[in-house]
Order: C-alpha cells, then sequence, then structure tokens
C-alpha cells in the first residue's frame, strides 16, 4: 500500500478556467494486481489541447470526467510490477499524468530509452509537441526551398521546434511570441526576424517588415489576430498548418470571427488543420532526423518547471498567461 495524490476535475469552466475547476485529492494505493505496474511519476506536462477535454463536449479527445483524475503526458518510474515485462526502476511514458503514482495494466505504459535525453524531452521537443512541428511544417504546410516561415506562439514547446526545424532546413523564419524574454529567447536560437507581438499595434505592418515581399508558409498556433495578419501578408499559393489557436480556446461562443478569409480565394492559398495523433506514421522519421540533429547540437531546448502536483493547475493556467518558455512541465519528484 502506497500513497498519491492527483488532480480531479472538479467543475467545468466557462471560458478561462480558475484554479477553483481544479480538486488535489490524496488517494491510497493498493499493490499492483495481476498484469498491472505501479509507477511513480517524476514529470508531467501541461497542454493547450487539455483545455478543450474540461469541456463536455464531442471531439477528437474524449471530456475529461467531473470528479476523476484528469489524463495527460508523465514519465515516471516503475515501483512495484505484477508484469513479466516490467521490473522495479524501469523508465516509462504512460498517459497516467495528473498524479503522482498509479496502478495501470502494464500494456498501458510504455519503456522509455531516452538514448541520452533528459526523460522529460520525451514530454516535449523529443515527444508529441516535437512532432508536431515535424507534421506541421513537412507534411502539412509541405514545406518548400526558399520558403519564408512565419510562426506564431514561436517561443513555446510547438513554435520553438517549428522555428528551428525551418531554420535547419535553411529557411528564412519569422517567429512571434509576448514579451522580450521570448523574443531573445527566439534570436538565440537563430529565428531571423522576431516580432514582440504585444507591443505591435499591426501585426500585418509587423510581418511586412520583415518580408516585404510576403511569406509562403505560416504555422499557426494563435489563431486570431495572427491568422489575419498571415492572410494579409500571404504570398499566391501559400500554404497554413493549422495547428492550434489558443487564442481562441477560452471562448464562451465562436468569437469575432477570422477577417481577411477572402484573401484565400484570390491568392489560392491552402489552409490545412491536423492533429498530431493522426500522423503517428512520421514518428520514425522524426525520431531519426532528431537524433542527428542533436548530434550537431543544432536543436535547443528551454523549459518552464513548476514543482510538485500542487503546482500543476498553475502550470496549465500559466498556458493562457503565456507564463512558459519552451515547454510548460510539473516536476513531480
Ligand atoms: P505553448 O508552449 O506554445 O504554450 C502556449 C503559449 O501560447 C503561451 O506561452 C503564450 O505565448 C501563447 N498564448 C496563450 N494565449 C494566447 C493568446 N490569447 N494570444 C496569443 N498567444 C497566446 O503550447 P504548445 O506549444 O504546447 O501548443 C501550441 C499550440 O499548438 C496550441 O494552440 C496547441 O493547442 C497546439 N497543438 C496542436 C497539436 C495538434 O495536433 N494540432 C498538438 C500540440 C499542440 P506568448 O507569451 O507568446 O503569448
Amino acid at each position: 500500500m502506497t500513497t498519491s495524490r492527483e488532480i480531479r476535475l472538479k467543475s467545468r469552466p466557462v471560458g478561462t478556467p480558475t484554479a477553483a475547476n481544479f480538486e488535489l485529492v490524496k488517494v491510497d494505493l493498493a499493490d499492483p494486481g495481476p498484469g498491472q505496474v505501479q509507477v511513480r511519476n517524476t514529470w508531467m506536462t501541461v497542454d493547450p489541447y487539455m483545455r478543450g477535454r474540461m469541456n463536455d463536449v464531442k471531439s477528437y479527445a474524449p471530456p475529461f470526467q467531473l470528479g476523476e483524475a484528469m489524463q495527460g503526458g508523465a514519465v515516471g518510474e516503475v515501483t512495484a510490477s505484477n508484469d513479466p515485462a516490467f521490473k522495479a526502476g524501469d523508465l516509462v511514458q504512460s498517459f497516467f499524468g495528473w498524479r503522482e503514482a498509479f496502478n495501470a495494466p502494464a500494456v498501458a505504459v510504455q519503456k522509455l530509452d531516452t538514448h541520452g535525453l533528459p526523460p522529460q524531452a520525451f514530454l516535449g521537443f523529443a515527444g508529441m509537441p516535437g512532432l508536431t512541428a515535424y507534421v506541421g511544417l513537412l507534411r502539412i504546410a509541405e514545406l518548400k526551398e526558399g520558403d519564408v516561415v512565419f510562426v506564431s506562439g514561436a517561443a513555446g514547446a510547438v513554435g520553438s521546434v517549428v522555428c528551428q526545424i525551418a531554420k535547419i532546413k535553411g529557411h528564412t523564419v519569422i517567429g512571434s511570441a509576448g514579451g522580450a524574454a521570448k523574443t531573445a529567447f527566439l534570436k538565440d536560437i537563430g529565428v531571423d526576424h522576431v516580432i514582440d507581438y504585444k507591443a505591435e499595434k499591426d501585426l500585418t505592418a509587423a510581418v511586412l517588415r520583415a518580408a516585404p515581399d510576403g511569406i509562403d508558409v505560416y504555422f499557426d498556433n494563435v489563431g486570431g489576430a495572427h491568422l489575419e495578419a498571415a492572410l494579409m501578408t500571404a504570398k499566391p499559393f501559400g500554404r497554413f498548418a493549422l495547428c492550434g489557436m489558443i487564442s481562441q480556446y477560452n471562448n464562451t461562443d465562436l468569437g469575432e470571427g477570422v477577417r481577411g478569409m477572402v484573401m484565400a480565394v484570390g491568392k489560392s492559398l491552402t489552409l490545412r488543420g491536423f492533429i498530431v495523433s493522426n500522423h503517428t506514421d512520421m514518428q520514425a522519421a522524426y525520431v531519426k532526423d532528431l537524433a542527428g540533429w542533436v548530434a550537431a547540437g543544432k536543436i535547443k531546448s528551454h523549459e518552464t518547471v513548476k514543482q510538485g502536483i500542487e503546482a500543476a493547475p498553475e502550470a496549465f493556467l500559466g498556458l493562457f498567461k503565456g507564463e512558459n518558455l519552451g515547454k510548460m512541465l510539473v516536476k513531480l519528484s
């Protein structure tokens, strides 16, 4: 018998979530049953898509249930095993985040071979956010030689990898993020033109200052005014990877709409949304490319780390206030 603490969904948010929507609960864990493992998480991730799962609506991922522990990516260590495939001390990755420890069927966790990277990298650039950047840029936006690439949310988990992959492939990159620390980080990772959108009155003018002839590719993490600026500055046959629109996630209705959609007609633009889990066939190629880039020192990552399970709601809420530089993570032990 051991104890754990977990974060449960206490109430569904209307608009921007608050700490009151979450509840920290202590639970007793029995020894793992037949075919089960017991895992103590060391790191968990908070991600913007979890906001959608707090709503009771049908979507690509099912809603979190009221009164139940939330779910999300985590890495941890097996502490007890009742399955021959695992032993105490094994490093594993799972979808049982938002809790300190858990019992689960062994088939629900995966052994993690870190290849010398820190384990939490697999919640960031070496995991789902990194693959999202790779898929969005290479498959969805069909990156081509000479493209000028505009990235919103550029200093975040996905955006910072998008910028770096585009630079590795020799493109001119325009990155937009909020505030001086983030723009300094973008310069540090080699972004050619940096926009602090919080300091700009006219985002279209800011993009045109960076790219007077316009942009070929827009990688959207944010939606809203950034998407409008991309529509206005796109070259003919421009390609948009619609990865996320975090500026819209706390809307209680459809929001104000996107101005400038008419540009998509005259400029023959392609706007294509995607969900990374539909593109896991690119995982092997990403792992291979990433290994080469890491070995060559071409990928820099940054983490914003909150300490302890009790800080998980604050970490999550911080995503909507721009409190993270790079990947937002919670260190659990
Ligand atoms: P980030 O690490 O980028 O964190 C979120 C960032 O969004 C904040 O730091 C903040 O940066 C920015 N932000 C928050 N609110 C606003 C706002 N109102 N207007 C403009 N910017 C805002 O998160 P991720 O990298 O994990 O995710 C980035 C995007 O990619 C999200 O939209 C997410 O939903 C999406 N995504 C999509 C996937 C897919 O399969 N399609 C998979 C993974 C992520 P700043 O301070 O610069 O404003």
